[in-house]
């Protein structure tokens, strides 16, 4: 008997309007499974940002659910929505947001604030983080004394050192210059082929391009989803890929 293993994380039928009758997300269905690396690409406007905050439990879908490890977090009350987002998501910007007067290792452990960790543990969880993206010898700058790579690595190591289940990227290499940004998108590939899940939002296809599995958005609609057109070619998958997709199928 095949045993379909539970989402990390999944979006079901979700739209977003914004006061005024802006429609951001109109339908969005969505599955992540433990060891992917996918990108969610579009252009701007398409409704990226969106889709991204409500995944991290930031914002709620006006209407569809967002359910992480099995629960529905769309009715949580705020509490016990930031406990979630200490023990099961990681999250990396495209402008690092790394508090300016701390050094590298204690910008790290900043992520393991919410995650219930005991204090003394907390520098160590943070240099072998900073190992991890090849930091180390970084571990006593403060941001100003890193390049603009380094410093997206220390925010990549403050998203990991909690072991979350789940890493959601928003352009993490737009900041950058093409040759931090290649660096970049090759240690999250390789921290995801060491087990991380990770979701990357681009408005950049080549970017996306580079990774193994493409969630296409416009318009507030998932328009492709190559998991899905993937699954549809498989004899097994065939008829039961739009089942699969709810509204996200390629038209
Ligand atoms: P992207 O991240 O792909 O650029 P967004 O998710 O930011 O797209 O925006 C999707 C749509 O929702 C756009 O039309 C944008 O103008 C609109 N939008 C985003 N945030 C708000 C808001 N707070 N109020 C009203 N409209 C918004």
């Amino acid at each position: 008997m095949t045993v379909v293993p539970t989402p990390v994380l999944s979006v079901r039928d979700a739209a977003v309007r914004y006061a005024g009758g802006v429609s951001a997300l109109a339908g969005v269905s969505l599955e992540i499974h433990s060891g992917e690396l996918l990108a969610i690409v579009g252009p701007s406007g398409s409704g990226k940002s969106t889709l991204l905050n409500i995944m991290g439990t930031l914002d709620r879908p006006t209407s569809g659910t967002v359910v992480i490890g099995g629960q529905d977090v769309t009715t949580l009350p705020d509490r016990q929505l930031s406990a979630l987002r200490g023990r099961w998501l990681g999250f990396v910007f495209q402008q690092f947001h790394l508090s300016e007067g701390l050094t590298a290792t204690e910008n790290v452990t900043t992520g393991l604030l919410y995650a219930g960790v005991p204090r003394r543990q907390r520098s160590p969880l943070a240099l072998t983080a900073l190992e991890r993206v090849g930091l180390a010898h970084r571990a006593g700058h403060l941001p100003h004394q890193l390049s603009g790579g380094e410093r997206q690595r220390v925010a990549i190591a403050r998203a990991l050192v909690h072991e979350p289940t789940l890493v959601l990227a928003d352009e993490p290499t737009g900041a950058l210059d093409t040759a931090n940004g290649r660096a970049v998108l090759e240690l999250l590939t390789q921290l995801n082929a060491e087990g991380t899940t990770i979701a990357l939002i681009t408005h950049d296809r080549d970017i996306a391009a580079q990774l193994p599995r493409r969630v296409e958005i416009q318009d507030g609609r998932i328009v492709r989803d190559t998991a899905i057109t993937a699954a549809a070619d498989t004899p097994l998958g065939k008829g039961t890929a739009a089942a699969a997709s709810g509204t996200g199928g390629a038209p």
